[in-house]
């Protein structure tokens, strides 16, 4: 389960397409929503998965708004359910999903803007 060192101390929003979450510890990332969605934990975007295999494929595609935040939401102290506008709000993102997020950013996630489709 998530641990308290794991929840963000701040998350806010830096303009329409970027997050900002920042961790007792001094982890401060600068997040694309792009990213965000792409590491969306549901079984919808991820495909079902048994013994590690994912046996359904992902039916992730683009939709517009697919990329545009529309609400975090607290969930108890377990993480934050994101909103799209796109109407997607299935995914729950624990602390520790974001902290994983956070620390395997690559340079590629900060430049995917154009090879989206
Ligand atoms: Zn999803």
């Amino acid at each position: 389960m998530a641990t308290t060192f794991d929840r963000p101390t701040r998350i806010e929003r830096l303009d329409a397409a970027t997050l900002r979450i920042v961790w007792g510890d001094g982890l401060n990332a600068v997040i694309p929503l792009e990213v965000l969605r792409r590491n969306c934990p549901c079984a919808y975007c991820k495909g079902e998965q048994v013994f590690g295999t994912a046996v359904l494929v992902p039916l992730v595609q683009f939709a517009p708004g697919m990329n545009e935040l529309v609400a975090l939401e607290p969930v108890g102290n377990y993480g934050v359910r994101a909103q799209w506008a796109d109407g997607h709000d299935t995914g729950i993102y624990p602390w520790n999903l974001l902290r994983h997020i956070a620390e395997n950013m690559t340079e590629s996630d900060t430049s995917t803007r154009k090879n989206e489709q």
